[in-house]
């Protein structure tokens, strides 16, 4: 495989351990740059510091690319600018977000069981699974709510474009995620059976709301 099938900042799910396309993704490139630049500095990368400065360098490249454009496209910066639209929060979003919520404190008692603790080592990747999935895929589908919401109130026909991909390529995301996060509670479910309750209510809560999404894309599909 040698060509990322989509700009990484809406199709992928961040997971550049898991990644096929690591060799060719600039965004995983970039990453490895600033650590590397990080260390040399003596700064440790994992720490809230390194995170820290990666952000705070991150700001300042956008600043800049900002200013070059604005001054390209004769853009006066020093005015206020125009505030931008905010989509609504729909429902599904909150719903995700809800049952992301409940997944984390969910997270933590599974980790916490007996069960879990005498199977750890068989278990430790459906939980990493769980742990990297169970927000994400609320994420993912606020931004697909919003590239959606994007085409339809946008004018301008490249940004209705913009929009549309965006929605679609984080709803694959948080769908993918979705699916994860349903395979991994499956697995708990039977192996923690003082939990296998409050597992199953999310996983059916889980299908709910891809089936929700799912008809969202599909509506924009058409
Ligand atoms: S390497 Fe990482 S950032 Fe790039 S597409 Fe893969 S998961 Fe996404």
């Amino acid at each position: 495989m040698t060509n990322i099938p989509e700009a990484p900042y809406n199709y992928c799910d961040y997971r550049c351990e898991k990644c096929p396309w690591t060799e060719h993704c600039r965004v995983y490139q970039q990453e490895m740059s600033e650590r590397l630049l990080l260390e040399a500095e003596g700064i440790d990368p994992d720490t809230w510091e390194g995170t820290l400065e990666v952000v705070h360098r991150n700001f300042e490249k956008v600043r800049e690319m900002l200013e070059k454009d604005a001054e390209r496209f004769g853009i006066d910066l020093s005015g206020p600018l125009e505030p931008v639209p905010e989509p609504p929060e729909t429902e599904l979003e909150k719903r995700a977000f809800e049952c992301g919520l409940r997944l984390h404190e969910l997270g933590k008692k599974i980790s916490q069981s007996d069960e879990y603790l005498q199977l750890q080592e068989i278990l430790e990747e459906t939980y990493q699974d769980l742990m990297w999935n169970h927000l994400l895929f609320a994420v993912k589908l606020k931004r697909a709510m919003h590239g959606f919401w994007d085409y339809e109130n946008e004018t301008d026909e490249d940004f209705r474009a913009a929009g549309l991909s965006d929605g679609i390529k984080s709803a694959g995301v948080s769908i993918r995620a979705m699916e994860t996060n349903r395979e991994a509670l499956g697995i708990f479910a039977v192996k923690i059976p003082p939990l296998a309750e409050e597992i199953q209510r999310e996983i059916r809560e889980l299908a709910e709301i891809q089936e929700k999404l799912e008809t969202v894309v599909s509506t924009h599909r058409k």
